[in-house]
């Protein structure tokens, strides 16, 4: 009976075909389960599972002051600035400047001259003389000899009497005729705007030559150094060199290129009026404060702050 009963039942029979060909069929591998998605909002943070440490920026030590990351300190400290660096820092030279530009604003040459040529021929003059006594001599000197040509036309003896109370005279009327000479030969009679060509000429030299292009044509090629300019920068410390052409480079490195010519003008008026040779005013002084010359007459600091 119930052998007939199990024949009879498809369902029973069926059952067991599917699971004899499962067993016959080769085995599938079992492929991994994929993740699936969970919405992290619904998801419940579990008490036992660490939240993971939200991942900080990668330092860049160039963007540390764009993005506020400060620098480890480190643990030397700073090196402290000596006087000469404190005298040249960029902070003391924007305050001298500014000083300097409020006592002696607009100042220019004070050499009278109406032309290149006669700007030329007093600085040859105004060595080792003041500027005072070039402006009684040159006004008579240029009615007597308005042009280049004219000078060029003379013997140098016949300048000398002329020139005599500036000093240096022989020399002076040997420059002063060569120069001309010279311009008409090479220059056609015109004072070139070049420092090469202004050193060409005879007693020229870089001071004269800075003074022709800064003053009349308003280029900054160098600075001048005169006896005014050399005494203050060493003053002030701008400068430890000791000739006029060290001074010169010295100058160039800490003074802006823009303020080259009105700065020598600046101190060469406060050589004259405070800053003197013997007993500076420096009670009346300006940049008293800023100032650390060891023959200061009057003073108020003892050193760099
Ligand atoms: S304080 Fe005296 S030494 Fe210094 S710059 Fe002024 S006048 Fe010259």
């Amino acid at each position: 009976m119930s052998k007939m009963l199990k024949a009879k039942n498809p369902v029973r029979a069926s059952l067991k075909r599917s699971t004899k060909s499962a067993a016959l069929a080769p085995k599938k591998r079992a492929t991994p389960k994929k993740a699936t998605k969970q919405n992290p909002i619904k998801q419940k943070p579990s008490a036992h599972v660490p939240k993971p440490a939200a991942k900080l920026p990668k330092r860049d030590p160039r963007n540390a002051k764009r993005s506020g990351v400060q620098k480890p300190s480190k643990s030397k400290p700073k090196p402290k600035k000596s006087a000469t660096e404190l005298a040249i820092s960029p902070a003391r030279i924007t305050e001298l400047l500014r000083r300097l530009d409020a006592t002696y604003p607009s100042v220019k040459c004070a050499l009278l001259h109406k032309s290149a040529w006669e700007l030329l021929v007093a600085t040859i003059l105004s060595a080792q003389c003041t500027d005072e006594r070039v402006n009684k001599v040159t006004p008579n000197l240029f009615a007597k000899y308005p042009t280049v040509k004219h000078f060029a036309a003379l013997n140098p003896e016949e300048l000398e009497s002329d020139i005599r109370s500036t000093g240096f005279f022989r020399n002076k009327s040997k420059s002063v005729v060569g120069a001309a000479k010279k311009l008409i030969e090479d220059f056609n009679g015109e004072v070139p705007a070049d420092m090469d060509q202004l050193l060409s000429l005879p007693g020229v030299a870089r001071k004269t030559a800075n003074v022709v292009l800064g003053s009349w044509f308003g280029i900054a090629e160098g600075l001048v150094v005169d006896t005014h300019v050399y005494r203050i920068s060493r003053r002030l410390e701008l400068t430890t060199s000791d000739t006029p052409q060290k001074i010169e480079q010295d100058l160039m490195q800490i003074i802006p290129r823009d303020k080259w010519i009105d700065f020598a003008h600046q101190l060469i008026w406060h050589g004259r009026k405070l800053c003197v040779a013997r007993n500076p005013k420096c009670m009346d002084c300006p940049l008293e404060n800023i100032c650390h010359a060891a023959d200061k007459t009057w003073s108020t600091v003892d050193g760099h702050s």
